[in-house]
């Protein structure tokens, strides 16, 4: 299909997108899903394996609980229904990465069905508003192993000299989170996607469920597009929703928040195109490319492949009880949204500022900096500010420069108390980052202290008056502004180590 693509906003007059995205997310239990291996990541490959992960014959499987609290959790917490008895089944393909031949899955009868997550999605306009993504249902079920293909340019089997295999991620508990086709998004169909698997990964991490990593892998999403025809705005004509969907292809593995926008916005650009040409769109699962973002033809996969679903004769079902769905009910922590909104309001951030923490990731850290005892706004300058910028700039988290929430807070009271000032605060910060010690340590070691001495600083600004007669003259006949400039004479007197709205105070206190 050599068809040039059509452009998003011209599209968007003529065509309706539709999304359903497929989460998959790896649970952070210290076992397998169906034997007592280890799941740290990182390990020496085939080092985490047994019988049962490993798909030896007479190999017997054991549901981990800890990983069918999980999935429940997740399931109330996506609003979802949960289900009284429910069977995991056998997914039956080959994959050289899946020693068994098959994947033990749920399949009609998921553990947790029929939810909804209300993402806020950032307006055009400015601002944000709440659209509502139905979920289908969760279910619970194993990761496969991983291939190597060595030799090559691209790091795919074709090309390759040899293939290797590392079992240890085989049999890691998997939950599948998959939406229902979400329809009504209109233009913002990227933007809701993007927001979904953001609220989702926020949601999950304040479970305490997963690492939610993407660039790990530990949160994969896999976007379904397709584009049906635009109902018009005729009242009499016929209604947008009862517009048959088009066909979708499924886009794999997609590893970013930024990627799935972009993933979205290009599949719809490369189906308006086919649809323009009156071609058929092939349902197919299709390549991501990062570098070009444009996506390439994977497998065709019609509604129908044949798995041969049964289901394991080898598990019981799961039976979770009522006392238990409503104890974990009631473990389940404050929403993320509502906990933004509330920390907001007690913080007095603007909504900007607001929007500037979430994008640092800052908010559990400037929580906790509050708690020690920092002003909600000097806590925000410090984590969204300075460090932040360091912490980019070396590839880090945040929390990952060595820098404490009682550090910040130290530091903060150390400038209320009039101890230091700003521009001195950033160089104990610099001392701090270069591992020195605590503020107080750095700021003994560097000499880095406010005069305190009142006599010394007195008699800088009348040096600095008397050396100053014109700039002087100007201050007494009210040119207030002019007082800048012997503000700074008389900091430099102090090698800076002054209070300089100390030192404004004075000087205007015998000019004026
Ligand atoms: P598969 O076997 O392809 O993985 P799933 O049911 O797991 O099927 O997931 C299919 C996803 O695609 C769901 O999120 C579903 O809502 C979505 N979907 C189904 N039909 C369409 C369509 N026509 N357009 C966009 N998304 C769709
Ligand atoms: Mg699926
Ligand atoms: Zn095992």
């Amino acid at each position: 299909m050599g068809a040039e693509l059509v452009d998003v906003d011209e599209l968007l007059t003529r065509y309706d997108p539709v999304v359903g995205l497929e989460v998959h997310v790896e649970l952070n239990t210290a076992t397998k899903m169906f034997c007592g291996c280890a799941t740290g990541f990182g390990a020496d490959p085939n080092t985490q394996v047994c019988p049962v992960c490993l798909g030896l014959p007479g190999a017997l499987p054991v549901v981990n609980a800890a990983a069918v609290e999980s999935a429940i959790r997740i399931g109330l917490a996506l609003n979802s229904q949960i289900a009284p008895w429910c069977r995991f089944a056998r997914k039956n393909y080959f994959y050289p990465d899946m020693p068994k031949n098959f994947q033990t899955s749920q399949y009609d009868e998921p553990i947790a069905f029929d939810g909804y997550l209300d993402v806020d999605v950032e307006d055009p306009a400015g601002g944000t508003s709440v659209f509502r993504v139905p979920i289908e249902r969760a279910h619970m079920e194993e990761d496969t192993g991983k291939s190597l293909h060595v030799g090559g340019t691209t790091g795919r089997i074709h090309g390759a000299d040899h293939s290797l295999v590392d079992y240890n991620r085989a049999g890691i508990p998997l939950i599948e989170i998959v939406t229902r086709p979400i329809v009504g998004a209109g233009s913002r169909a990227p933007a809701v996607a993007r927001a979904y698997v953001a609220a989702l990964r926020d949601l999950l991490r304040s479970l305490g469920v997963s690492d939610v990593k993407m660039e790990q892998g530990s949160l994969r999403c896999d976007a379904n597009v397709s584009l049906r025809p635009r109902a018009g705005e005729d009242p009499a004509g016929p209604d947008q929703l009862d517009v048959p969907l088009g066909t979708r292809t499924e886009t794999k593995n997609v590893n970013s928040l930024r990627s799935v926008e972009r993933a979205v916005r290009h599949e719809m650009s490369r189906h308006a195109a086919i649809l323009d040409a009156a071609e058929p769109v092939t349902q197919e699962t299709r390549h991501w490319h990062e570098d070009t973002g444009m996506t390439t033809a994977g497998r065709p996969k019609s509604d129908a492949d044949d798995y041969r679903y049964f289901p394991e004769p080898d598990l019981v079902p799961v039976a979770p009880s009522h006392e238990d769905v409503e104890r974990l009910r009631a473990s389940l922590p404050e929403p993320p949204a509502q906990r933004r909104k509330r920390l907001q309001a007690q913080w007095g951030y603007s909504d900007l500022e607001m929007r500037d923490v979430v994008n640092a990731d800052a908010l559990d850290v400037i929580e906790q900096t509050v708690a020690a005892g920092a002003s909600p706004a000097a806590a925000r300058k410090w984590w969204t500010g300075d460090l932040a910028r360091r912490a980019n700039q070396m590839a880090l988290p945040v929390t990952g420069l060595g820098v404490t929430p009682a550090h910040i807070a130290e530091l903060d009271e150390m400038v209320r108390a009039g101890r230091v000032n700003d521009s001195m605060a950033r160089q104990v910060m610099d001392g701090v980052l270069a591992g020195e010690g605590t503020p107080a340590q750095v700021a003994e070691d560097r000499g880095l202290a406010l005069v305190q001495d009142d006599a010394a600083l007195e008699a800088a600004v009348d040096e600095v008056i008397a050396a100053n007669p014109g700039i002087a003259e100007k201050i007494r006949g009210g040119k207030v502004n002019a007082v800048g400039a012997l503000i700074g004479q008389v900091m430099k007197q102090m090698r800076g180590q002054a209070d300089a709205a100390k030192v404004r105070e004075l000087i205007l206190s015998r000019l004026t």
